[in-house]
C-alpha cells in the first residue's frame, strides 16, 4: 500500500523541503522553521520501502488516507496517546461541523422546481458533494458527486468542488465549458490518484434540463410510472487536465422527477453480502411516481434500511431528488 503512493509523498515533501529552505534564509524566526525542516528531514529518512507508512510504536501500516494529509505522520491512530486523540477528535468535530455549513437548505425551491436531499457520512465527515444554487437568471443548477476515497481527505475535496463550483456557476458559463474548467482545476491542484464523479444540471424555468455527468452512476428519470436513465458523457473529473465534456438535453413536464445518487445507496450490502442494486431503486421508484422529493428520497432511505436490516453502511451516502411543480 505504501510503496504505491511513496513516491508522489517523497516528491511532495522535497518540494516541501527546497520552500522551507527559500524561507528560512529569509525568516525572522528561522529556530521555529529550523524545527520544521528537522521533522521533514526525518520523514525523508523513513522513505525506506521496507519500513515507509509504518507506526513507529506498533510497525502496523499508518491509515493511508492520512499519510496522503500529511506524509510526516509516523504514528497510527491506535498508538496515539489519549491528548492527542482528544485533539483529533476535536479537529474531526470542527471538520463535520465546516462542512455541514457547505450543504444546501435540506428542502429547495426555484424556478419552478423542487428538491430535497440526504446526505450522510460513512465516517464524521463525508466524501459526497452535493449542492443546490439558484441563479440570476431563474434557473436551479444541482451537482451531486462522489470524491475518490474516504474520510477527511476527501471531505477536504469536497469542500474545494463546494468552492470551484459555487464560483464557476455565478460566471454563467455553458455547462460544458463549466464542468471542463473545474475539471482543470481539480486535475491540476489535487494528487494524481484523486478524482470525483460527478453529475452537475441546469434545470429552466420551462422544464428543460441540461445534464452533464462526469462518470457518476446514471441518474433515473421518472416520468408516470416510467423509469428511465440519463448515462454518463465524460470520464469523471481529474482525470486528465484536458477532459472535454458533453451534455444531454431532456425536457421535464410538471410532475417528472429526477433522482440522482451516490455508491453509497446502490452499493449498499445487506449481511448475505447482496448489494441493494439499481434493479431494487428502479422498481422503488416506479412504483411511487407522485412523491414530492422529499418524500420520495425518504422512501429511498426506508427501503435502503429494510433491506440492510441492521448492516451498517460502509460508504458515504447522498440521494437527491428534483421534482417540477405540478
Ligand atoms: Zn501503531
Amino acid at each position: 500500500m505504501a510503496a504505491i503512493i511513496e513516491p508522489v509523498l517523497r516528491e511532495q515533501l522535497i518540494e516541501r523541503r527546497q520552500r522551507l529552505e527559500t524561507a528560512i534564509s529569509g525568516a525572522d524566526e528561522p529556530v521555529r522553521l529550523a524545527g520544521l525542516l528537522q521533522e521533514v528531514d526525518a520523514a525523508l529518512a523513513r522513505f525506506n520501502p521496507d519500513t515507509y507508512g509504518l507506526c513507529e510504536v506498533c510497525h502496523d501500516p499508518v491509515e493511508r488516507e492520512r499519510l496522503i494529509a500529511d506524509p510526516l505522520v509516523s504514528v497510527c491512530l491506535g498508538c496515539l496517546t489519549p491528548a492527542q486523540q482528544r485533539a483529533l477528535e476535536q479537529d474531526l468535530e470542527l471538520a463535520a461541523r465546516i462542512q455541514s455549513t457547505l450543504l444546501p437548505p435540506r428542502n429547495f425551491a426555484s424556478g419552478g422546481w423542487r428538491a430535497s436531499y440526504h446526505y450522510e457520512g460513512a465516517g464524521v465527515v463525508s466524501g459526497d458533494y452535493c449542492d443546490l444554487v439558484s441563479a440570476e437568471d431563474g434557473s436551479l443548477y444541482f451537482m451531486l458527486g462522489d470524491v475518490s476515497g474516504k474520510g477527511v481527505a476527501a471531505s477536504m475535496l469536497m469542500a474545494q468542488l463546494h468552492a470551484m463550483f459555487r464560483m464557476l456557476v455565478s460566471v454563467g458559463l455553458p455547462l460544458n465549458q463549466l464542468v471542463e474548467r473545474a475539471s482543470r482545476v481539480f486535475c491540476e491542484s489535487t494528487l494524481p490518484a484523486h478524482y470525483a464523479t460527478l453529475v452537475c444540471g441546469r434545470a429552466d424555468c420551462s422544464g428543460e434540463l441540461e445534464i452533464c455527468n462526469a462518470g457518476h452512476l446514471p441518474p433515473l428519470l421518472v416520468r408516470g410510472g416510467d423509469v428511465s436513465v440519463i448515462e454518463a458523457t465524460g470520464l469523471p473529473l481529474g482525470v486528465f487536465c484536458n477532459e472535454r465534456f458533453t451534455t444531454d438535453h431532456v425536457r421535464l413536464s410538471q410532475g417528472d422527477a429526477l433522482l440522482l445518487y451516490t455508491d453509497g445507496l446502490s452499493e449498499s450490502q445487506n449481511f448475505s453480502g447482496e448489494e441493494y442494486g439499481r434493479d431494487r431503486l428502479f422498481k422503488l421508484v416506479g412504483e411511487r411516481p407522485a412523491l414530492a422529493p422529499a418524500e420520495l428520497v425518504a422512501a429511498c432511505l426506508k427501503d435502503l434500511s429494510a433491506f440492510r436490516a441492521g448492516m451498517p453502511g460502509t460508504d458515504d451516502l447522498t440521494i437527491l431528488a428534483l421534482r417540477r411543480a405540478d
